[in-house]
């Protein structure tokens, strides 16, 4: 890390490199819930989200889905394609959790009959409002073209990870996705995908491996992040 800081958001450090078109992304241990309401710092968490997310945007590489993403360099930072971030938060779900079992009044838990997708404006100011197709077109957020491009990365991502982590003997629930444009304007899947992002549950025990263990206190936060990664890098 010896470019020049560009971005910080609550858990990352973008730095600029010598390549124009290359950016490094820093994992802290900050943790934040709720929109930055809640505060916390979680041990280990930048090196261990660094190395989840590298696992998962290398297996997404593998199958053919378009990533940020170039290497892994050392514990806490990746080299990754400079991006212009596409200001929407893409979330897909395959079970009712957290504000979906809310809104909707729907056991937490409940399986959907298919997976859904959703948009939200990614911008804490406005704690990150939800919005539909047409309103993200008529704000010149995104095209149709490219939210199709989008809807139908995202779907990947889920097909991909979700037989995947089965194999690991781990219920995919839901995630959140960032979507960004290189400078030939392709749209490549950015941010991260780690347990800061992903509902991850235990398939048999439905014990949760991810962020909700510090959003609703409920221990062993640490742990359930080693766990994840322990489970990824381990041979079934
Ligand atoms: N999520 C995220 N960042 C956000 C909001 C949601 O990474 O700013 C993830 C969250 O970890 C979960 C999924 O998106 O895996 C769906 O989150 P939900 O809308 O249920 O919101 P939450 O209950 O987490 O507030």
């Amino acid at each position: 890390m010896t470019g020049k800081m560009w971005y910080e958001g609550k858990a990352k450090q973008v730095f600029l490199t010598d390549a124009d078109d290359e950016v490094i992304v820093h994992y802290k241990d900050d943790a934040t819930a709720f929109n930055g309401a809640k505060k916390g710092t979680i041990a280990d968490k930048g090196v261990l989200n660094n190395q989840i997310t590298s696992f998962f945007f290398t297996l997404l590489g593998e199958h053919g889905v378009p990533t940020h993403f170039i290497a892994r360099e050392g514990d806490r930072d990746q080299r990754v394609k400079k991006l212009q971030i596409i200001p929407l938060e893409v979330i897909v779900r395959n079970r009712c959790a957290g504000s979906m079992a809310k809104r909707y009044g729907r056991e937490e838990g409940e399986m959907l009959a298919h997976p859904t997708i959703e948009f939200c404006l990614k911008d804490d100011a406005l704690d990150d409002p939800m919005i539909n197709r047409s309103q993200i077109t008529a704000l010149g957020l995104a095209t149709d073209e490219e939210l199709d491009t989008i809807a139908r990365l995202a779907f990947q991502v889920n097909d991909v990870l979700s037989a995947f982590l089965l194999t690991k003997k781990v219920i995919l629930v839901d995630f959140k996705l960032e979507f960004g444009k290189d400078s030939a304007g392709t749209i490549l899947l950015g941010d991260e995908i780690s347990p800061d992002t992903c509902r991850f549950w235990d398939a048999d025990t439905l014990e949760k491996l991810d962020k909700d263990r510090f959003r609703r206190d409920l221990g062993h936060v640490e742990e359930a992040y080693h766990e994840m990664l322990q489970r990824l890098t381990t041979r079934a």
